[in-house]
């Protein structure tokens, strides 16, 4: 049996409520949380020192989109639309297998670095089989605790491809589990919901879904309840404009909502949400979305939830929104979130001396939601393995990922780059746009009775509009696959 005693922190846990111990060992045997308590008498263990350091549960960031990473702060002066044509619609085609590599390695390592230890990756890059093998390597090979979320591009309208599907949840192991990433209701005709509800519910598998009041259906929790598609293990995304009924239909169907204050403070998606959310009773998880677009760590997103929340939340909430509640938003609770007895050893070990934290002993949850940043992430533990000691991430191919994205980005950023000028005439013009190239590129993922013309036209019109949800809707009119 494997043992290590963090000795001595100051525990902060997080069930059933948000509490301080100090001075108190956690004992972890076989990757497991076995005991917390003061003076543990404990012997053949790993001691890890953990006086001057507060001990806590991992993170969970309940909705990212990891392969973006090489993607960081491209779209911060932009509205939702831009986002959806740039990145979805350009960027995003132009992505190879070694791509998605990059940035899900390069993420998932950002996310321990940070002391997220578990990650609901969104994936809707999955241009090939290829993509996707590579999206599952990069995630085991970092070490992260992770929800694969499978499913296609929005701008593509498609439902979920069950084969790739099939192929992700027999892959899926260890520290990864699969989900549905569908388009979902608020984007897609209902027939297209129906089959990604109908295969999740096949394979047993969860959903995660992006949510909004329309384009395609004003109230789509309805929508779904009338379909008899109600389900509680969904979790839903944003919100931010669905009335209070919808997320009262949320609660009273036990699925969950994950929040991502700043990019949806940015891209103007509605007011803060997770006031609302809590008032109805749906359980709220935190994300950080895009880095596209807003930091990549849960203590900026802690910060947003805090300010913005400032009638609603306490800092004990939003600890708890981090941790354990988006554990209970992935269905996961059981295992992780705290540190219960019993629960996979996530654990991280912040460094309490640092300058920005000194003094801030007498309250440390105010102090950790206020003040912490990566940079005080000394360790990290994921199922009772080291991946960050000492202030340093552990992953032995560190510096080739850092390599690898920073050729993505110019792969998939630079509008004269060789590979375009390689494959002759794309028919589009201007940066970003290799859209046609790209699906072609990436095995023929466009529906067949597309109009290659009509995608072009679809993403120009969208960098007009204010709306940038309307490219969903564009995207949702296409000519679905008739082999469905
Ligand atoms: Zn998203």
């Amino acid at each position: 049996m494997s043992r290590v005693l963090l000795r001595g922190g100051l525990v902060i846990d997080t069930e059933p409520t948000v509490v301080v111990h100090r001075d108190t060992d956690v004992l972890i045997e076989d990757g497991r949380i076995a005991a917390v308590g003061p003076g543990l008498a404990v012997t053949g263990a790993e001691v890890i020192d953990a006086s001057d350091r507060i001990v806590l549960p991992g993170f969970v960031d309940t909705h990212r989109h990891l392969w973006q990473t090489p993607l960081r702060g491209i779209a911060v002066d932009v509205d939702l639309g831009w986002y959806l044509q740039q990145v979805l619609g350009g960027y995003g085609t132009r992505y190879r297998p070694e791509d998605v590599a990059a940035g899900n390695l390069a993420g998932a390592l950002e996310c321990l670095d940070a002391g997220i230890t578990t990650v609901q990756d969104y994936s809707h890059v999955q241009h090939s089989r290829e993509h996707t093998d590579a999206a599952l390597d990069a995630l085991a090979s970092s070490g992260i605790r992770a929800v694969f979320g499978y499913g296609p591009s929005p701008m593509l309208g498609t439902p979920v491809d069950p084969a790739g599907m099939r192929h992700v949840a027999d892959r899926a192991s260890g520290l990864i589990t699969p989900a549905v990433a569908a388009i979902g209701p608020s984007y897609t005709p209902i027939d297209v919901v129906r089959a990604d509800w109908a295969l999740a519910a096949e394979l047993e598998l969860p959903i995660v879904v992006h949510i909004s009041s329309g384009p395609v259906a004003s109230h789509p929790l309805q929508l779904l309840l009338d379909e008899g598609l109600q389900r509680s293990n969904v979790l839903f995304v944003h919100g931010n404009d669905l009335p209070d009924s919808e997320l009262k239909l949320i609660a009273d169907s036990g699925a969950a909502v994950a929040v991502t204050p700043a990019v949806e403070a940015r891209m103007e998606m509605g007011a803060p949400m997770a006031g609302r959310l809590k008032a109805a009773g749906v359980t709220t998880g935190l994300g950080i979305d895009v880095v596209t677009t807003a930091p990549g760590d849960m203590f900026s997103a802690m910060r947003e939830l805090l300010a913005l929340g400032y009638k609603t939340l306490t800092a004990a909430e939003v600890l708890q929104i981090a941790t354990l509640e988006g554990a209970r938003a992935l269905g996961m609770s059981d295992q992780i979130g705290s540190l219960r007895p019993g629960k996979q050893a996530d654990v991280i070990l912040l460094r309490a001396s640092d300058i920005n934290l000194i003094g801030g002993l007498h309250d440390p949850i105010g102090t950790v939601v206020t003040a912490a940043h990566p940079g005080n992430v000394d360790t990290v533990l994921v199922a009772g393995n080291p991946v960050k000691r000492d202030g340093r991430l552990l992953h032995p191919d560190l510096q080739n990922t850092l390599t690898a994205v920073r050729r993505t980005a110019d792969h998939c950023t630079q509008p004269d780059r060789r590979s375009d000028r390689e494959a002759g005439e794309s028919g589009v013009d201007g940066g970003g746009l290799g859209v046609i190239q790209g699906f072609e590129d990436g095995g023929g993922s466009v529906p067949t009775g597309v109009d290659a013309g009509e995608i072009v036209g679809l993403l120009l019109g969208l960098a007009e509009g204010d709306q940038g949800a309307r490219g969903f809707v564009l995207a949702a009119e296409f000519e679905l696959e008739s082999d469905r």
